[in-house]
């Protein structure tokens, strides 16, 4: 376990602890995995985008609930395919990804953890990350004990309930208004210049159809929403929002009584 930098509370980070610590926690502790990517923000934000903003999410949730949960180190390998055709994304293909997330939950599930959650900072792991915990619960449908999540932080709060953020988009997108502002807000020197970047619309003439995609089809510079809406004052916001979000999911994962569908 690692001081905080307060150093009034204890943070377990997974990678910090010692194996015995590990054998003495109790197995009812939630493991929170952290998911995110590197693969191209348009021509204004950096590739690790998505693991800096879930990093910091991460980081401030952490620093509430102490002891109370485990969080896993990041990681920042994703399935990004649909982003390949702009140079430096790195990508896990969605089957690959898959397999990797279902054999890091076994991993856990054999240390004899029971609560898992992987909390997810890009859309591509969304549709894998469920699969994932799908398929192991299907493995493990003896016990009764399991509770395998898959949760986005982006749909944990809704900002848009906040006015005083001033937010235009209605939702979060990619290398948008949203995502632009917290990484102005945590990382401003890695912000390029976003006020001569035309708004690309996130529209989909055909849905409710799920209609299959490449980043090429829908943006040519890369982004889709508005960075030019970008504050820095709304990226803390955003990240306030979205911590609150993953404190309270944690705290209702605490609260499971262990075995029942609904409670
Ligand atoms: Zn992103």
């Amino acid at each position: 376990m690692e001081a905080s930098l307060t150093g009034k509370k204890l943070l377990m980070q997974l990678a910090n602890l010692k194996s015995p610590e590990v054998e003495a926690l109790s197995r009812d502790t939630p493991v929170v995995v952290p998911i995110a990517a590197l693969e191209q923000h348009g021509l204004h934000l950096p590739l690790f985008t998505d693991s800096l903003l879930l990093g910091e999410i991460v980081r401030r949730a952490d620093a509430r609930l102490a002891n109370l949960a485990v969080f896993a180190p990041l990681m920042w390998l994703g399935n990004s395919d649909h982003h390949l055709d702009f140079s430096g994304t790195l990508s896990a293909p969605p089957r690959t990804y898959l397999d990797l997330l279902s054999g890091l939950a076994e991993n856990l599930v054999f240390h004899g953890f029971k609560r898992l959650i992987f909390l997810n900072g890009h859309g591509g792991n969304d549709v894998p990350g469920r699969q994932a915990v799908f398929e192991v619960r299907q493995r493990h449908r003896d016990r009764a004990d399991l509770l395998l999540l898959l949760a986005t932080y982006w749909n944990l709060a809704d900002p848009t309930s906040l006015p005083q953020l001033g937010l235009r988009q209605s939702q979060l997108l990619h290398a948008c208004e949203w995502e632009t502002s917290m990484i102005l807000r945590l990382a401003p020197d890695l912000v390029g210049e976003i006020r001569s970047l035309d708004p690309v619309a996130p529209g989909n003439a055909f849905e409710p159809a799920s209609r299959a995609w490449i980043t090429k089809d829908r943006s040519a510079l890369g982004h889709i929403g508005d960075p030019r809406e970008a504050t820095a004052e709304k990226g803390e916001g955003l990240f306030q929002a979205y911590a609150d979000g993953v404190v309270g999911l944690v705290e209702r994962v605490i609260a499971w009584n262990g075995k029942d569908w609904e409670g």
